[in-house]
């Protein structure tokens, strides 16, 4: 039977890094952010960065952690040249939270740790950049308890989506999530390092089970993810675990979380996605679908909320779950870019649902909104004329025009195709610069055909 379990690496979304005062800005050139703290030069001491311990206790409670009141770093020694201390200070014998659960799976720690530089690789040399050295990071450990690779990605996708709304991951860096895979199928357990995207992760499980199948492997095994080929590699087998010789960080002192702290962080914590899902099921009545485009997006949920006051949630439903989706899209942008105002949205959907302008008109100028964000619906509806025609006698002259305009279409009708009707009422809808009220349009249609 298949079992998985994740390694979770995210980057803490704080200004500065997590033992420095170093900006955590990604800049192009390299060690440019960077301090003896961060370097590890001899005599200099670390001070942890209190917003990143913070946001990683978030995490741990959002997780349904168990906190450790008592809770201190340790020095993870390895040696290599992203990291010129020679140790990385992390977590071990008591992370931020334990015990653990998400959708189900038991996550076994939560911890804060910082990230080491990064190698640049150059053909026949490598260079060290360590702007990226001393950069927070929350490592979330779940128990094997995944059974498929989909399983694990639904898992991930669900995870960010919350970690979005708690305010604490950096969704812009290029770090993003990264995680180490660890699977077995029927032999020993393989572990795939440093796998980045949910997609290359669920690949890379997807992968990995099916070669296990064909070569059981004997021996813990450690394999790298090739994204261009789409494959895993050995990269060595062991026979015992690591050994990291881990001893506790003197120069940082032991951390006491209080019974205030822990209030003020629990408080903190925003209504994540699942509730969401059920509250807008029973407050707006949406169906479940809409209701979970909704939860998975904070932003589009914030935007929603709202319009869904002053408008019709019904409507507001339709044309910002599915029209305005849609658009954005198509469009290739997100909801972040197109920027939109929510009282624009307001506005445009007000005139909408107080019938005083057409579904055409609603649509066009949504697409306005996303393309160009800075004009207000309501003045550019009244400036183009674009308020719904209901005036039968205005109405009337361009379907007598759209009858002449239209002989074979009119004569279809007569005949019985009741669907010809519609190319007269596209017809009036052109003549009007699409502002005529459609309902309208069809009721007079029918009478001048018929007469
Ligand atoms: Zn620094």
């Amino acid at each position: 039977m298949t079992k998985i379990g994740l390694e979770i690496h995210l980057q803490l979304n704080t200004l500065s890094k997590v033992f420095c005062s170093c900006s955590t800005k990604q800049v192009e050139t390299p060690n440019s952010n960077v301090c003896e703290i961060c370097c590890g030069f001899p005599g200099s001491k670390p001070v942890l960065n209190k917003e990143a311990f913070e946001k990683a206790l978030k995490i741990a409670l959002a997780l349904d952690c168990k906190i450790n009141r008592v809770t201190f770093f340790s020095r993870k020694g390895y040696f290599y040249p992203d990291l010129p201390k020679n140790f990385q200070i992390t977590q071990y014998e008591s992370p931020i939270g334990i015990n653990g659960k998400f959708r189900g799976i038991r996550i076994r720690r939560v911890h804060l740790e910082e990230d080491p530089g990064a190698l640049v690789h150059k053909g026949s040399y490598c260079l060290v950049d360590y702007n990226r050295s001393g950069i927070p990071l929350v490592e979330i450990v779940t128990e094997p308890d995944f059974k498929t690779a989909k399983e694990a990605r639904e898992f991930l996708r669900e995870l960010i989506t919350d970690l979005s709304y708690l305010d604490v991951y950096d969704k812009k860096s290029d770090f993003g999530l990264k995680a180490d895979l660890n699977i077995s199928t029927t032999g020993a357990k393989v572990e795939i390092k440093n796998v980045n995207g949910l997609k290359d992760i669920e690949d890379a499980l997807t992968y990995e089970e099916e070669r296990q199948s064909r070569e059981v492997p004997k021996n813990s095994e450690t394999r790298g993810w090739n994204a261009e080929r789409r494959i895993t590699v050995l990269q060595r087998t062991k026979e015992s675990e690591d050994d990291y010789g881990y001893i506790t960080e003197t120069d940082l002192p032991v951390i006491e979380v209080s019974d205030k702290l822990l209030k003020v962080i629990k408080d903190s914590i925003p209504e994540l996605s699942k509730e969401k899902l059920t509250r807008f099921t029973s407050q707006y009545k949406l169906s479940d679908k809409d209701a979970k485009v909704l939860s998975n997006n904070k932003r589009l949920s914030e935007l929603f909320e709202k319009v869904a006051k002053q408008v019709d949630p019904e409507i507001a439903a339709k044309w910002i779950i599915r029209d305005l989706v849609n658009q954005l899209n198509y469009h290739k942008k997100t909801l972040d870019q197109a920027n939109i105002k929510p009282e624009y949205m307001i506005d445009l959907l007000k005139l909408f649902e107080g019938k005083n302008i057409t579904d055409n008109t609603t649509k066009q100028v949504m697409i306005k909104l996303i393309k160009e964000k800075n004009f207000s619906p309501k003045e550019y509806i009244e400036k183009n004329n674009l308020i719904m025609q209901s005036s039968n006698s205005k109405i009337e002259e361009w379907c007598e025009q759209a009858v002449k305009d239209c002989p074979q279409a009119v004569e279809d009708y007569k005949n019985g195709n009741e669907k010809s009707l519609n190319f007269v009422v596209g017809k009036v809808m052109q003549l009007s610069n699409k502002t005529a009220n459609p309902d309208i349009v069809r009721k007079i249609l029918v009478k001048l055909i018929r007469k």
